[in-house]
């Protein structure tokens, strides 16, 4: 028998401001799917060894240029505990891509499959290919399934078909620019698609200006100028074709993460931290 797909969203960290938005916080926007016992998360935020060791884990430059808030109530372990659920729950995580903010928190959930583009995985061996892939993420236990090209289309953009549970239809969709390997997750609720971009973009009231402006952050982060463009590019036209079809967030817009939770009624409860942050 079919089992419900219930689905929630909630930012496992909190970083900012964003220069020259009007974005002061941002957020780490990911997804809770729950199927019976069974919980998949898209993306996992910082884990709680950063937020526990910052200077060890994640450095100095990386604090002081992401404007990392350090708190471990908003690590997923924490965020999923306080949801009343349990890291041996989580069987399976599909990242966008491997930056210490995405897959940090991985080894808070030993135990899950980690779900990864084929491309990201192979940035992410190669040698100081990047400062945000931290070498202890991924380890020799860590089961992995990866996943190159295919010829599936999704919405006139590539997509690979994800081997979940029956009831959830998720695909990884090429969005590469970022990092090497980057993907955005697109999933199926009640029939409607959700596009989570991951960081595509950063800023929606910005990065689909045409010709967008280039925020430092994104600039400073990107592994390829061209692809980054280009991605930006197939999302807008995603959006201006298909905008009634297919919603959209990213990981990192804050208003964008407020509208999504409050407007669906469904606020993390880690909104304590919006008394005391803009
Ligand atoms: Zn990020």
């Amino acid at each position: 028998m079919a089992e419900r797909v219930s689905i929630e969203t909630a930012t496992f960290g909190l970083l900012g401001p964003l220069a020259h938005t009007p974005t002061r916080t941002m957020s780490v926007h990911c997804v809770i799917f729950r199927i019976g016992e069974r919980v998949i998360l898209l993306d996992t935020g910082f884990g709680t060894r950063e937020m526990l060791e910052p200077n060890r884990y994640l450095g100095s430059d990386a604090l002081l240029s992401l404007g990392i808030v350090v708190d471990v109530r908003l690590t997923a372990l924490h965020r999923l505990a306080a949801r009343g659920i349990r890291a041996e729950q989580v069987t399976d995580i599909v990242l966008t891509h491997l930056d210490a903010d995405h897959a940090g928190g991985l080894h808070d959930f030993p135990g899950a499959t980690v779900h990864i583009s084929a491309e990201e995985l192979a940035a992410y061996d190669e040698p100081r290919s990047r400062k945000s892939y931290h070498p202890y993420q991924v380890s020799r236990q860590t089961t992995l399934e990866t996943y190159g090209p295919s010829d599936e289309q999704w919405f006139g953009l590539p997509a690979r078909s994800l081997p979940l549970p029956r009831d959830l239809d998720a695909k990884l969709i090429p969005l590469p620019g970022h990092s090497r390997g980057h993907r955005g997750v697109a999933y199926r609720e009640n029939g409607q698609w959700t596009l989570h971009a991951g960081d595509a973009y950063f800023d929606a009231r910005i990065n689909f200006l045409d010709p967008p402006p280039g925020l430092p952050l994104e600039i400073a982060m990107q592994a390829d100028s061209c692809d980054r463009v280009a991605s930006l590019s197939k999302l807008r036209e995603l959006r201006d074709r298909h905008g009634l079809e297919v919603a959209m967030f990213c990981a990192h817009d804050y208003q964008e993460y407020i509208s999504w939770t409050v407007g669906r009624g469904r606020a993390d409860p880690v909104d304590v931290f919006r008394t005391t942050l803009p």
